[in-house]
């Protein structure tokens, strides 16, 4: 039985132009599907969350200890896999999510990113939270995107629950995205 628990979160953008114009309000509302286990959710995304597991056991991380995995799911079917790779000159190393991401894009560049899991585990295993994407990654995905015109699933994985979003812009709502270079 599945035990879905939905969350609604809600961003509030408040402009205020000058005393004549009249203040707006704009509401941005993100769903978080969570799952308490693994095997509540549909078999393909436990196999892809498992990929990533498998893929965080191969992360390069010797400074930070945080092994992050990746797995992406393609249109095709095919499962791309990446992992943290660090580098002593920090801002040189690479996040897990990227790693398969730009992998996926460069090696498959007309099939669509269907679904992502991230994952991460530290000396104690897999960590309890659910690992969170960081800013350059979540813009990254949002290109991809755009890219293909296909809103790509996000699975979060953590111990003690995983979380699962319908898209990137759940993840990044008010994005910068390529109409805002017009
Ligand atoms: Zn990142």
């Amino acid at each position: 039985m599945v035990s879905t628990v939905l969350y609604t979160l809600v961003f509030v953008k408040i402009v205020h132009l000058n005393k004549n114009t009249e203040m707006r309000t704009k509401e941005v509302r993100i769903f978080v599907y969570e799952y308490k286990t693994l095997s509540e959710l549909p078999d393909e995304d436990q196999k892809l969350v498992n990929a990533a597991r498998e893929a965080a056991k191969s992360a390069y991380a010797p400074y930070s200890g945080f092994s992050v995995g990746a797995a992406i799911k393609l249109a095709s079917g095919k499962i791309v896999k990446g992992n943290n790779q660090e580098n002593a000159a920090f801002p040189t190393g690479l996040c897990a999510e990227r790693v398969a991401l730009f992998y996926a894009n460069a090696t498959y560049p007309k099939v669509s990113v269907k679904t992502i899991a991230v994952t991460a585990s530290n000396h104690e295993g897999i960590v309890e939270g659910p690992v969170r994407p960081c800013g350059s990654c979540r813009q990254a995905l949002s290109e991809a995107e755009f890219r293909f015109n296909q809103p790509i699933k996000v699975i979060l994985d953590g111990k003690e629950k995983i979380q699962v979003l319908d898209g990137i812009d759940s993840l990044l709502p008010l994005a910068f995205k390529p109409e805002s270079l017009d």
